[in-house]
């Protein structure tokens, strides 16, 4: 019997397996003894390895923070990371969220596509690869990681444990395979300001954006003193001038400046209208009172301004494989004496941190303003000949009958957080990606298609 046969008999048992899974709400909570993350990851964590426990493999589970099933000889182990915890349901759903229901050939859910369902998919492949008897010359470990959502601490807790996989790849992002995705920095550029002593607009404080990784849609600025009607004036000819959103109001602390963007990911700051960026460059227009303020915001109004890649700032970078730098300022605040602006750089994938980190800082020079908060993601990145991908690229193109072009993300997947991995499947080219969003479901048929090429994905890593 064949590997796609031996999967169509699990077919009943897995669907039940992620019913199972998909009902335990494992969003993270208090951490409590045992419990790391909570008692929803705990108890999802449990009830996978009592599933794989069932189906024969011998599982271990590393205190409540990850744990995986095992099957196999060999000192080498392939890997399948795949995780456990969801973010929250939200609002909007036609189906319970955390009820597993079928409806139309599709499970709905929390969870069913990120990253439950595909991760019991790949069991389910290994248990065909059991039930067969094939021959494998390494370990195989699907491991069920329970901390992707919120930090992935425990693949670190994993990691620091275990040898890392010679090879592998998590069910987690989307098909056919992302051989490339870009280092990824967040950090925030500060500088202390002393008063104000010159003449001009007093600035109260400055907040806009909600996350590094997202470009801000608002940024508000509070101005003491002055006439607000000037300041009306003043934004309608700028406005007119720049077609930027900019809006004066009159406000109970003087005066309050709104400027509107459009919201975009972080790692595609193009597509995005910054906020914060276009409310830098009205205020530059401002002859304000403090002259170490002023000198910030003209300094990254200059050096920054609209673009997205860097290039005025002197990081600029780019290459083949994954394209030019992106540079999104995600979120400013002034208050107390000092300001600061965060920061989301992500860079090309055959370059490193001090490629972009060097100019970066030879930039701040003179200027008073310090990095901060550095955190850093180094970038993935397998040359398209590596065997990893190789086997890879030949599984799929075997049971899709379509052709494995490669993909290179700016985003970084759970494949970041463990080495030798790459992110494969489980989204389909062309069908909806319902991650973290209302109404997440996974096709019953996707579900058995996972099953299959992840079956055949292992023995080809492992045989
Ligand atoms: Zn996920």
């Amino acid at each position: 019997m064949g590997l796609d046969k031996k999967v169509d008999e699990l077919k009943d048992d897995l669907i039940e397996s992620v019913k199972r899974v998909v009902k335990i709400k494992s969003v993270q909570g208090e951490s409590k003894a045992g419990m790391p993350f909570g008692e929803g990851p705990r108890r999802v964590l449990d009830c996978a390895l009592d599933i794989s426990k069932k189906l024969g493999f011998k599982t271990v589970n590393m205190d409540g923070y990850i744990g995986y099933a095992e099957y196999g000889q060999g000192d080498d182990y392939v890997a399948i990371l795949g995780h456990l915890d969801v973010v929250p349901e939200g609002d909007g759903w036609k189906y319970p969220p955390f009820a597993a229901e079928i409806h139309d050939g599709k499970m709905y859910g929390r969870g069913t596509m990120d990253d439950k369902g595909p991760t019991m998919a790949a069991l389910y492949g290994l248990k065909a690869i059991k039930d067969l008897n094939l021959p494998l010359s390494k370990r195989v470990r699907v491991i069920f990681g329970t901390n992707e959502e919120t930090g992935s601490k425990e693949v670190k807790y994993y990691m620091d444990k275990e040898k890392a996989p010679v090879l592998g790849f998590t069910p987690d992002a989307e098909y056919p395979i992302i051989y490339a995705e870009k280092g990824i920095t967040i950090f925030d550029v500060v500088k202390d300001l002393k008063a104000g002593c010159k003449k001009g607009y007093s600035v109260k404080s400055i907040k806009g954006g909600t996350a590094p990784n997202a470009v801000p849609a608002y940024c508000e600025c509070i101005i003491g003193g002055g006439s607000t009607e000037d300041l009306k004036k003043l934004s309608v000819e700028f406005s007119n001038k720049t077609g930027f959103d900019i809006r004066v109001e009159a406000d109970k602390e003087g005066t309050v400046i709104k400027a509107y963007g459009l919201a975009a990911h972080g790692s595609l700051p193009e597509l995005g209208k910054n906020a914060v960026m276009r409310m830098f460059a009205f205020l530059d227009t401002l002859p304000l009172d403090n002259p170490e303020l002023k000198d910030y915001i003209h300094f990254f109004n200059k050096y920054v301004g609209e673009e997205t890649d860097g290039e005025s700032f002197g990081v600029y970078l780019e290459d083949k494989e994954s394209g030019r730098v992106t540079f999104n300022v995600g979120c400013v605040e002034m208050k107390d004496n000092s300001i600061k602006l965060s920061l989301n750089i992500r860079y090309p994938v055959t370059y490193t941190f001090d490629d972009l980190m060097n100019p970066f800082n030879k930039k701040l020079e003179g200027t008073g303003i310090k990095v901060k908060n550095m955190m850093h993601q180094k970038p993935l990145y397998f040359h398209a000949n590596h065997p990893l991908i190789k086997a890879l690229q030949k599984v799929y193109e075997e049971q899709t009958g379509k052709k494995a072009d490669l993909l290179a993300i700016g985003g970084g997947t759970y494949a970041k957080e463990m080495p030798n991995i790459v992110a494969f499947g489980p989204i389909f080219p062309g069908k909806p990606d319902l991650d973290h969003q209302a109404n997440e479901y996974i096709e019953i048929e996707d579900l058995i298609a996972n099953a299959k090429i992840y079956a055949h994905a292992i023995y080809e890593l492992a045989k």
